[in-house]
């Protein structure tokens, strides 16, 4: 073929296709005039807490072990603090300094709405998890200079309360067996009050695989035997299984009226998923990896889970989880945060589940020493009386960081 050929048949053909667009511009339907951006709902309106009128000067960090606290500071010097999703927080600090803090600084913190968006926009080509990871602590930080300037606890500046929320003892162990596990939980039941408890069967990522022949089958039943019929269990399997086998699973948690299966597929497989959510009687969780609010959409669309778990850092903050429960309050979903230790990720999912239409009846509350109970990370610390945890009803979060933690952990500043 010689190139004037080639020439006039790419030119024809393309002359073709510009034939059909138009005939399919002149056919179609009108479009919706909505295109709600980033997660919001059609009728969602962006947040205005503060009057405008400040601007941020100052990012701070201090990552010390697996945690990483922020402070943002205004130009009138008032201040917020918030935390750096949990693991692997010099990498996320980097990352704050490098890639978020020249988007915050010089913003008007009472637009926060905007402010976060800005900060995905501005990193298109690093999608979500250490961006969603390092703006968790600007965006909470922000909530918690709210909650400051308003002389208000969290929770209340969007209508709720500091009483004491239920929650459920998270146990987050594999290497225990059956009958071990059982009677750890019922000391814990008759300690603490706990009425709810979620266990671990299979293994993370596992490929059907059990953490040990035959131990999901057995704890299934030892649980629900030991605890009685009171206490509602849950179980997780994080990301484990085909939908064959998750069925499978499901069906033994039914018999022994569990309450809900967690993450039984990987999570990214959401036809998965949803094959077996449809199958199941029980409820399905998920969505605690889930940074990406247009998969939110999508993982809700098809109906893939039925309680949604959004991790208020791992998605980038207290606004964009807002528009997670969001989306679930449109297609009547409960939420239940995932906060799976005791580091200011459980605070900030107690403020939230206070403050949202469409909370689950209880908040994930680890049963594990995760190294920062007690005084040793902030205070005062969350305690389980009667299977429920108060809120702290100081102003923003409510908590001080021990200063003999920020001391010992490494410290960086960007300035405007
Ligand atoms: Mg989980």
């Amino acid at each position: 073929m010689n190139m004037s050929r080639r020439t006039f048949l790419q030119g024809a053909t393309l002359l073709a296709g510009v034939a059909s667009a138009s005939q399919r511009r002149t056919d179609a339907a009108p479009q919706s005039p909505s295109y709600p951006y980033l997660g919001r709902t059609a009728d969602y309106v962006d947040f205005q807490i503060i009057e405008p009128g400040r601007s941020i000067t100052q990012v701070e960090s201090w990552t010390l072990g697996g945690y990483g606290i922020v402070r943002i500071t205004t130009q009138d010097g008032r201040a917020g603090i918030g935390q750096l999703s949990s693991f692997e927080p010099d990498i996320t600090a980097t990352v704050l300094h490098r890639q978020v803090a020249r988007h915050v600084l010089g913003r008007d913190p009472a637009g926060i709405d905007a402010l976060v968006d800005g900060v995905i926009d501005a990193n298109m080509k690093f999608p979500w998890s250490f961006v969603c990871r390092a703006l968790a602590g600007i965006d909470t930080a922000i909530w918690d200079l709210y909650g400051k300037i308003r002389n208000q606890p969290v929770c209340q500046l969007l209508g709720g309360t500091t009483a004491p929320v239920p929650v459920y003892g998270s146990s987050m162990r594999r290497d225990i067996a059956p009958a071990d596990e059982a009677a750890r939980l019922v000391r814990l039941r008759d300690a603490r009050g706990f009425r709810a408890f979620k266990l671990r069967v299979g293994t993370p990522t596992g490929h059907d695989r059990d953490a040990a022949p035959g131990r999901t089958e057995a704890l299934i039943p030892a649980v629900r035997q030991a605890v009685g019929n009171d206490v509602e269990l849950l179980a997780d399997g994080n990301s484990c299984y085909t939908p064959p086998r998750a069925i499978e699973v499901g069906r033994r948690m039914q018999d022994q009226r569990y309450f809900w299966f967690e993450e039984p597929c990987p999570y990214w497989e959401l036809e998965w998923t949803a094959e077996v959510a449809a199958a199941l009687d029980m409820h399905v969780a998920g969505g605690e990896q889930d940074n990406d609010l247009a998969q939110w959409r999508r993982m809700i669309r098809l109906q893939a889970v039925d309680i949604l778990q959004p991790d208020l850092c791992y998605v980038g903050g207290f606004t964009r989880a807002w528009r997670v429960a969001k989306l679930g309050q449109q297609a009547g979903k409960l939420v239940v945060p995932h906060s799976s230790h005791l580091s200011l990720i459980t605070l900030f999912s107690l403020h939230f589940m206070s403050a949202i239409p469409n909370a689950g009846p209880f908040a994930e509350f680890t049963i594990e020493d995760s190294g920062t109970t007690g005084d040793e990370f902030y205070r005062p610390a969350l305690q389980v009386v009667d299977g429920k945890v108060k809120i702290p009803d100081g102003p923003g979060w409510g908590v001080e960081i021990n200063p003999a933690w920020l001391e010992k952990a490494s410290y960086q500043r960007t300035q405007q």
